[in-house]
């Protein structure tokens, strides 16, 4: 029996104890306190909490103390997109370091062989998108029949993204009676209560409340602009800024901006559904790594992304809902570093702003477009 340690109140293994501290994680965050406990007990368990609350390690934490050495398929990950996928591959591969867990994302768009190869040197935990993951039970190279731990991440995203039979078909297909199966997500709508009540035993819920949904750390403000492109330049020539990611409504509306902010002598690329796998893998490195000033995005692209040291969320286009919003904002503003969200109205959104208000009870402060004595200072 390996020594325990803990984390926070938690009891948890010495191995995953030293793997958090590297990872720089001291205390556990709220949802993590509320749903670990109850995941090691073994009850199923829904918990709803808010973007970049650290979900991840709430089901990840449990994986790494679960998942034994045995050279087969234990723990499955479901998450809404190949980004999230990989993101949450890597963080359940830091949190098992020391147990030397074998933590393999499956995600379209990578070669098929080499994820057979790797499914087949032993993999213990799956972390993948819906899609692939039916590709693979399909071609029977993927078995289930060991799975004890199913995890559905971002539920509400894959709802949003049209996996529901998708994830169904996979829900059907693990047959073992005795697992124990996890569902998180930011908002609860009413077909993800469904598959929660068809295919969760008794679950225990765990929902940190609105008034914990804001975004404290994030500085939150609104710009009316008649010309956005003009305002948008303006601020980028006068912010601090470190990583900036822009919001546009349509892929459309990104590969329009990334071609003006190119134009005017700025290095942005954009992130969209219709880019390769390969394309993405670029940008998303290129901005990694500083060597984009601005990353442009869709909403659906740059779902559940944790990206570190973004500075600036700018919503060119204002988001069509509150829940949008928050995770948009969400981007910025993680684990303790403050961020500033900037969103772009015209005079005709100032309803959905105030809609926006309301829902996450905070004021935005309003912020006037730099004028040119600005630009030369
Ligand atoms: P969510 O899935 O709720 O949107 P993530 O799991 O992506 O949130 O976590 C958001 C960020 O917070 C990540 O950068 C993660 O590494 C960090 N984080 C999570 N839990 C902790 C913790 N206990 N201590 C410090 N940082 C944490
Ligand atoms: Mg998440």
């Amino acid at each position: 029996m390996s020594k325990s340690a803990y984390f926070g109140e938690i009891k948890l293994s010495e191995d995953t104890i030293l793997a958090l501290k590297e990872m720089g994680f001291e205390e556990p965050s709220e949802i993590q306190k509320q749903t670990i406990p109850i995941v090691m007990q073994g009850f199923d368990v829904i918990g709803q909490a808010q973007t970049g609350t650290g979900k991840t390690a709430a089901f990840g934490i449990p994986i790494a103390e679960k998942t034994t050495k045995d050279r087969i398929p234990q723990s499955l990950v479901l998450t809404p997109t190949r980004e999230l996928a990989i993101q949450v591959a890597e963080e359940v591969s830091k949190i098992s370091k020391y147990k030397g867990l074998r933590v393999v994302p499956i995600y379209g768009g990578q070669s098929i062989e080499r994820q057979i190869k790797a499914l087949k040197n032993g993999a213990q935990v799956i972390i993948g998108t819906p899609g692939r993951l039916i590709d693979h039970i399909k071609r029977g190279t993927l078995f289930l029949s060991q799975i004890s731990m199913l995890v559905l991440d971002e539920a509400d995203e894959m709802l949003d993204m049209g996996f529901i039979e998708d994830i169904e078909t996979i829900l059907k297909s693990i047959k073992n009676e005795n697992k124990q199966t996890l569902l998180f997500s930011a908002t609860m709508p009413d077909p993800i209560m469904a598959l929660t009540k068809k295919y969760m035993k008794n679950p225990k819920v765990v929902s940190i409340s609105k008034e914990q949904l804001t975004v404290p750390l994030t500085d939150q403000f609104y710009c009316e602009a008649k010309d956005k492109l003009e305002a948008l330049c303006r601020i980028l020539e006068t912010e601090d800024m470190d990583k900036t990611i822009i919001f546009c409504r349509t892929k459309k509306g990104v590969d329009e901006l990334v071609a003006s902010l190119n134009t005017r002598g700025y290095s942005a690329e954009g992130l969209h559904g219709d880019l390769t796998q390969a394309q993405r893998d670029k940008v998303m490195r290129s901005f990694r790594e500083k060597k984009l000033e601005v990353l442009v995005a869709t909403d659906v692209a740059a779902r559940g992304l944790d990206i570190s040291d973004v500075s600036h969320v700018i919503n060119f286009d204002i988001p069509q809902d509150p829940e949008s919003y928050v995770h948009r904002i969400g981007r910025t503003g993680r684990a303790g570093k403050s961020g500033i969200a900037i969103t772009f109205i015209t005079p005709r959104e100032f309803r959905q702003l105030r809609l926006i208000e309301k829902v996450i009870r905070t004021t935005i402060k309003r912020k006037e477009v730099p004028s040119i004595s600005d630009l030369l200072e």
